[in-house]
């Protein structure tokens, strides 16, 4: 057998072995394949945006008026206006100078942190940041250090001895994390970066459009957009539809524009994905409420975890069930599958062992009345 064989031999004897699976439709809420239907759990798409009226409308009107492709990179000849319109719209939102829009949120990260910082500089993450980000630490060529996740105090004593070694630092944390649903201590970790003269960096992927009284995120939520340097997040998630950008100063995004290779080597978002993304900002914008609602509902379907004598972790619309033992996690997910409940189980080496779990995703589509007969019947499965 040859080397490929051989992995796929073992990854499938172990049951580790990833497949993707073909659905034929998601919407409202629902995912049908084939066969049946289901209620959908695993959705980033929290304030149910991707299918409202306003966002296919005007998805619509960019496809008729623009065609389906941006045809060049922004910086040869695919530089649409409307793209500017975005990037000025998501500036005045994340209250930042300037913005810049990218392809996607994996994109963004490989190419900002990358651009930015080189061998001689290193790059403080937490150890639950998303792979893009340890992509973008690696593909910089500075040094990766990996602090306890939400550990402020690990990360202070990792810059009291390493600091000095380095030209520039920089702090990376996401601002609810995707695996565990939780926010990390972004005051504490704003008075370090300043301490120990750092720059920090954001992603913002699962807090844009639901944190903050305006929508914007928990760095708005926290006043903090001053002292953050570079607030990254996604158009795919709450937004509803599909990019990324970076907030940040003038100077920053110019310089991106003309070092960034994610941002220079490809192609520019197709017009409808522009379009949507517009349209997306001006909802939140015009009621920010939505976000609320969302972490009401979750702090129900929480609460009623809880008082059944569940373990949940995080503090947002990603809910965590940790069952522990990885095989118990996987029979759990298959049987509420055939309960009609599509969820998704997580376990090593995505999560620490021992703590396998189902991560919940809580979205608009849901109702408390759904969310308690869901409890019912993990209830009732027993485990
Ligand atoms: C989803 C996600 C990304 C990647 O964004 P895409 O637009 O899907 O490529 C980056 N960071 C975090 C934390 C994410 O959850």
């Amino acid at each position: 057998m040859g080397e490929i064989e051989l992995f796929l031999k073992k990854r499938a004897d172990e049951g580790l072995l990833r497949t993707l699976r073909p659905i034929a439709s998601r919407k409202d809420g629902r995912i049908r394949s084939k066969e049946r239907e289901y209620l959908d759990f695993s959705s980033n798409d929290y304030l149910a945006l991707a299918g409202h009226p306003r966002m296919v409308a005007s998805a619509r009107q960019a496809l008729d008026a623009f065609g389906t492709s941006s045809s060049a990179s922004r910086l040869m000849s695919g530089d649409l206006d409307i793209c500017h319109r975005l990037e000025e719209k998501t500036a005045h939102f994340k209250n930042k100078e300037s913005a810049l829009v990218f392809n996607s949120g994996y994109q963004a990260n490989i190419g900002i942190i990358s651009a930015l910082y080189s061998r001689n500089d290193c790059i403080l993450s937490d150890k639950l940041n998303h792979a893009s980000i340890l992509d973008g630490a690696k593909l910089s060529g500075a040094e990766l250090i990996r602090f306890n996740h939400n550990d402020p105090e690990h990360l202070k004593s990792i810059l009291e001895s390493h600091r000095a070694k380095f030209k520039k630092a920089l702090i990376v944390t996401e601002t609810v994390f995707s695996m565990d649903g939780d926010r990390p201590p972004l005051k504490e970790v704003v008075l370090l970066k300043e301490r120990y003269g750092c720059e920090l960096m954001v992603d913002e992927a699962h807090a844009t459009g639901i944190f903050g009284a305006g929508g914007s995120g928990i760095v708005e939520e926290e006043g903090l957009s001053a002292k953050v340097d570079f607030i990254m997040g996604t158009f795919g998630k709450a937004l509803g539809s599909f990019g990324a950008y970076l907030a940040a100063s003038k100077n920053i995004v110019e310089y991106l524009v003309n070092t960034c290779r994610s941002f220079i080597y490809s192609t520019a978002l197709p017009p409808a994905a522009i379009a949507a993304n517009i349209t997306a900002i001006e909802l939140i914008q015009e009621d920010p409420s939505r976000g609320k609602r969302l972490l009401e509902l979750a702090a129900y379907f929480r609460d009623i975890l809880t008082s059944s004598g569940f373990a949940v972790k995080g503090a947002s619309q990603i809910v965590p069930l940790v069952i522990g033992d990885a095989a118990k996690t996987m029979a759990l997910a298959a049987v509420l599958q055939e309960r009609g409940y599509w969820v998704l189980p997580v376990r090593p080496p995505t999560v620490p062992q021992g703590q396998a779990r189902l991560r919940f995703s809580v979205t608009l589509h849901h109702k408390e009345d759904m969310l308690r007969s869901l409890v019912n019947e993990i209830i009732k499965i027993g485990f």
